[in-house]
């Protein structure tokens, strides 16, 4: 995938629409993740399915964006895997031609999104951007209970060995483990 791959010429998107299949690479993923500062990376590449639809000078673009994004748990480190597969829908209006959105940034309509485009080109590069932060995982935490997770987390502590100063096997202490307090 060339980063080109996301720019379609107005002029290539006819009457019967236009038809975008692409991978989206690892290390696109990984520097457009990297920019944002985001806590993942990419787990293999990426795909984008759309169809794009043009009326006048507005393109409709949809489909689906897949990538798979990997973090540390935040308490415990264990790698997560997160799978995202996002439906797209979003409606395309050339620069200074947008229509007024709502407080949310969507247009009126059920969910779907308005951007711009610039120089006969629409551009999805901002569309899958903006879609994978908004989906990713805020805080990502594993799915093992709170207590399993910070015994995870014990346990990854441990791997930095530490002396251990209590004595071990001590038989008067021992016999102290045998008195009941009730
Ligand atoms: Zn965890």
């Amino acid at each position: 995938m060339s980063a080109s791959a996301l720019k379609i010429p107005l002029d290539q998107i006819g009457l019967e629409g236009f038809d975008l299949d692409t991978g989206l690479a690892r290390s696109w993923l990984t520097d457009t993740l990297r920019e944002a500062r985001a806590p993942f990376e990419p787990h293999g590449d990426g795909k984008l399915v759309v169809r794009l639809d043009r009326m006048g000078d507005v393109v409709h673009v949809r489909g689906r964006l897949r990538v798979s994004l990997t973090a540390p748990c935040g308490r415990c480190l264990e790698p997560l895997v997160y799978d995202l597969d996002l439906p797209i829908q979003v409606a395309m209006f050339p620069h200074g031609h947008e229509p007024e959105a709502g407080p949310d940034g969507e247009l009126d309509d059920d969910d779907l999104g308005a951007a711009t485009y610039d120089d006969k080109e629409v551009d999805l590069t901002n569309i899958v951007r903006d879609e994978i932060f908004l989906e990713m995982p805020v805080n990502p935490v594993c799915g093992l209970n709170l207590e399993d997770c910070a015994n995870q987390a014990a346990i990854a502590a441990l791997k930095t060995p530490e002396v251990d100063i209590q004595p071990k096997g001590d038989p008067r202490w021992a016999a102290l483990k045998n008195i009941k307090l009730s």
